[in-house]
């Protein structure tokens, strides 16, 4: 059985990977229009490639447009880790349903950071409108040894969750510590 997972980066793949590749013919997905900027989408899959190239799992890259992520998360910038979600898991199945491969998941479903509710109803509801099935386990019981693997591999490690907001958030002491020297 195919599945296609869709991939946000390296170091959250290995995990589930583990888990995914016993049972299901796995093809990854890295469709990732919410990562800013343009050089830092590019590290991030640059290493996912070499990674599943070691792995020997085939890797298709989507299209990137960061106006598609600014648009929708600029629509509400509360609810934009939902809608990017959604519009991450709905192009996956739109990949998937082309291709002819019955399973979908993603790898944001290992992480203890991403509002992992939301994430699981988001692609059973999408399962359920598209005629598709969605794989669903609790991934995070894997974060700290994926993280723990991921460190002893080198593999590039991201200081944000991917949009220019998280950035900002990340930052968010530091810009205020500089700006107040001004
Ligand atoms: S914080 Fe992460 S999940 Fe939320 S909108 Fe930004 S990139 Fe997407």
């Amino acid at each position: 059985m195919k599945l296609l997972l869709h991939i946000c980066c390296a170091r959250c793949v290995i995990y589930p990977l583990e888990r995914l590749k016993t049972n299901y013919e796995v093809i990854g997905y890295y469709f990732n229009p919410n990562i800013h900027p343009t050089t830092e989408y590019i590290l991030r899959g640059e290493a996912l490639k070499s990674y599943l190239e070691k792995e020997k799992i085939p890797l298709l890259i989507g299209e990137y447009n960061p106006r598609i992520h600014l648009e929708i998360a600029l629509d509400s910038l509360e609810n934009r880790c939902e809608s990017c979600y959604l519009l991450r898991l709905k192009e996956t199945v739109r990949k998937a349903k082309d291709l002819g491969i019955d399973y979908f998941s993603t790898t944001l479903l290992v992480s203890p950071y991403q509002n992992h509710t939301r994430i699981k109803e988001i692609g059973e509801e999408l399962a359920k409108e598209e005629d598709i099935k969605f794989y669903y386990e609790d991934f995070r019981i894997g974060w700290h040894s994926s993280q723990r693997i991921a460190d002893e591999l080198n593999i590039y490690k991201q200081k944000y969750c991917g949009c220019i907001f998280s950035e900002y958030e990340r930052f968010e002491r530091k810009v205020k510590r500089f700006t107040s020297l001004g």
